[in-house]
């Protein structure tokens, strides 16, 4: 594969790195990187807030905090993730198309019967194309419950549609994960598809062209082993947030009966997921579906295995941030619990940089800063108090760009955006290109935060950096919800607005991807190609429609050139249709190709037609749908005849002309049936009455 590998294989190590360095910090408590809050740059002024902490404001002028922008952004990065057989329709991405269609298996259950599973559907993880099911009931998770903390922000933003879609395409994933038996009751449950390994080793492209030899297996979890109770109840608990979300029972069944499933069997946190998320504990996320669950139904027996694990070391205990390992800051606010809710927050402790940027950890920090952010917002919820506002919403700043590097970390936000996403499918390039790191991406991913700075403030905007430049959905779940509860002590401020180039619910019922003809750059053109689920198809000739009508393209692409009478289906008639400058054009006319000129009625050609027909250039004698050139003399046309040459009526034609009625006086081209009179015509002279020579 080149030495591309290299810096593939790089990426493996990322979540053994990540889990290893997150254990220390969390037990070890390592020093903080600075404690002295010493500005780097001297056009920094520091900010003192109420709970102690610093920060450094820039100032920069050219940098604006726009909180609806940033939710609605940050949604995209789903977009740009989401797999399975109908990402074509749904992703809001133009470059993205169905992929991993083949992600199916069969399962035996108990009785012996094997039946097909389908987990077809997801989203990738990170910059690969790995499920892992923690990282997906996280994801999913967090998403839900920013919906459901801050509903009023997402409405203002006009992101309630957006956010639908995504919940949405979580739910019915997490569902088909569920293997059913015949009662309707889960026999087993996939908690992975890809292996991390394989799939970082094998393969770097675009995520519709994996092919499946690169490591798409598929893991259960169920009676047998691979217990995964983490991954099972996380997911429970998301299902039941969508319920509570979008009032979808089916949701809320389904997390009734992950939760027994994890109930019923041995309970022990997944292991295929390997080094790449090793949880420390399930019983966190056990609580959390059954504090959910319980507060849905009212159903004591979830209050009883509640209370059954509650209070141990990993029950809802804060040892670690917000993260995909631990959820029991969520629990505490099911549980209306501030002082845990603060002790979460807290999590920040002495881990501040020296411009104030909270950072648990090198890698991938943002994900954990924007955790706490959302943290520090629940606190003031359940708290009714502004105690983390301030704080929090001045650590996004420095992730929008207020640092000394003036960086921003998340993509397209601003002129100071990264470049450079880790991220296979919007790079577009392969294996070689990679190595440079900073090889033009083909496009844009739009919202998605990377993994941010160094606690020593360095950083490098290069796609095969993993640790300071690769995305997740899990990273983005709590930009997603520190955005939405920024925001929603921002609605109505001026400057706080959506982007008008973006979703916005209502404000286009017709969205241009939706369409087999979309507007794209392929090989680095941008133009009109066929794309029916978001890929260039090459090779297409024929006709296909968008939003403006009908187009013919050639090697799947409009030219804007063609203009010809051509064979083919148009709204589902197969016929031959006059195309002007490559666009069907549903008119009347006379139109020609390279076998003649015909007639044209609403775009095609009409066989049946014989008379006479117009375009631009005349009226011209038509017969059996073809312009006859041969013709000449009168033809009918409605109460009037037509004197015809060559095929074309001439209206500066006057003399005598016949038919089979006999001889007629023409003067414009047409019989004048209201003369009667002597006319002089080719040097003889005709008596005429009504019109008739007589
Ligand atoms: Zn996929």
């Amino acid at each position: 594969m080149g030495k591309g590998n290299t810096a593939l294989k790089k990426g493996i190590g990322k979540r053994i790195k990540s889990f290893i360095m997150a254990a220390a910090v969390a037990f070890s408590a390592l020093g903080p990187v600075s404690s002295t809050a010493e500005a780097r740059s001297v056009s920094g002024e520091t900010i003192r807030f109420n709970d102690s902490r610093t920060i450094t404001d820039y100032k920069y002028s050219d940098i604006s905090y726009n909180y609806a922008k940033l939710l609605q952004y940050s949604l995209y990065l789903y977009d740009a993730n989401m797999c399975g057989t109908n990402v074509g329709n749904r992703s809001l991405l133009s470059w993205r198309g169905n992929c991993h269609t083949y992600d199916k298996a069969k399962y035996t259950l108990k009785s012996g019967k094997t039946i097909d599973v389908d987990v077809t559907g997801g989203f990738h993880d990170a910059g690969d194309h790995v499920k892992f099911g923690i990282t997906e009931a996280y994801s999913a998770m967090v998403l839900e419950m920013s919906y459901y903390t801050d509903k009023a922000a997402y409405e203002a933003a006009g992101q309630t549609g957006h956010m639908k879609t995504i919940a949405d395409h979580y739910a019915e994933y997490l569902k088909k994960c569920m293997v059913l038996n015949d009662d309707g009751r889960i026999e087993a449950f996939v908690v992975q598809v890809g292996e991390g390994n394989d799939d970082h080793n094998t393969y770097w492209g675009a995520p519709e062209k994996q092919p499946q030899s690169s490591g798409r297996k598929i893991y259960f979890a169920d009676a047998k082993g691979n217990y995964s109770t983490d991954i099972v109840a996380l997911s429970a608990a998301a299902l039941a947030l969508h319920y509570l979300n979008y009032k979808d029972t089916s949701s809320l069944t389904a997390a009734r009966k992950l939760f027994t499933f994890a109930k019923n069997n041995p309970k022990a946190v997944n292991t295929t997921a390997g080094s790449f998320y090793a949880s420390s504990g399930w019983e966190d996320d056990y609580c959390l579906a059954a504090a959910i669950l319980y507060q849905i139904t009212g159903t004591e027996s979830y209050n009883t295995e509640y209370n059954k694990y509650c209070n141990t070391t990993k029950g809802n205990n804060i040892y670690w941030a917000l993260s995909w390992d631990n959820t029991a800051p969520v629990i505490a606010y099911f549980k209306n619990d501030a002082g845990k809710l603060k002790s979460s927050a807290d999590v920040a402790g002495s881990h501040i940089s020296n411009e104030g940027y909270v950072c648990l950890l090198d890698w991938g920090s943002a994900r954990y800063n924007t955790a706490l952010q959302y943290v520090g917002l629940l606190y003031d919820k359940v708290s009714k108090t502004s105690t983390y506002r301030n704080t929090e919403e001045a650590q996004m700043k420095f992730l929008l760009g207020n640092n000394s590097q003036k960086q921003c970390f998340v993509v397209g936000y601003n002129a100071y955006s990264p470049q450079y996403p880790h991220h296979e499918a919007a790079s577009g390039y392969g294996f070689s290109e990679l190595d440079q790191g900073t090889y033009p991406m083909k496009y844009s991913l739009i919202g998605a935060l990377v993994g941010g700075p160094k606690s020593d403030g360095t950083y490098a905007d290069t796609a095969d950096d993993y640790i300071y430049n690769e995305v997740a959905i899990d990273y983005n779940a709590t930009l997603v919800a520190s955005a939405a509860a920024i925001y929603s002590g921002h609605i109505g401020e001026s400057g706080q607005t959506v982007d008008s180039k973006y979703y916005k619910d209502n404000s286009d019922p017709e969205p241009e991807k939706l369409y087999d003809v979309r507007k794209m750059t392929y090989k680095g053109v941008t133009g009109w190609y066929y794309a029916p689920e978001g890929k260039v198809i090459p090779t297409f000739n024929g006709f296909a429609s968008n939003k403006s009508g009908w187009w013919y393209l050639e090697n799947g692409k409009v030219s804007f050139k063609v203009t010809d009478v051509i064979h083919g289906k148009v709204k589902g008639k197969t016929g031959w249709w006059y195309v002007k400058d490559s666009k069907v054009q549903f008119v009347d006319t006379v139109a020609k190709n390279s076998k003649g000129w015909w007639y044209i009625k609403k775009g095609m050609i009409d066989l049946t037609y014989t008379g006479l027909a117009k375009n631009e250039n005349g009226w011209w004698r038509i017969v059996k749908g073809k312009v006859n050139f041969n013709c000449r003399g009168l033809v009918k046309h409605g109460d009037d005849w037509w004197y015809v040459r060559d095929g074309k009526v001439d209206f500066t034609f006057e003399g005598i002309s016949s038919n089979s009625y006999g001889k007629w006086y023409c003067k414009g081209g047409k019989v004048q049936f209201g003369f009667s009179g002597k006319v002089k015509f080719n040097g003889r002279t005709y008596t005429i009455k009504d019109g008739k020579v007589v």
